[in-house]
């Protein structure tokens, strides 16, 4: 099952929502729903530029 990290709302199937974003952060996984991920883009994308540099 598929939960958002930071609500807890479940994925209404097994598969990843397209409007759901999947990070991999320390080697784990997280997904978060369309809704938090809106919220927290810039956070998220934050992350990424600093680990490409
Ligand atoms: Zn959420």
């Amino acid at each position: 099952m598929i939960e958002c990290e930071l609500c807890g709302v479940s994925a209404p199937s097994d598969e990843l929502p397209l409007t759901w974003v999947m990070t991999l952060e320390r080697g784990l996984i997280t997904h978060y729903c369309d809704r938090c991920a809106r919220d927290n883009v810039r956070n998220i994308e934050g992350r990424l530029d600093r680990t490409y540099w």
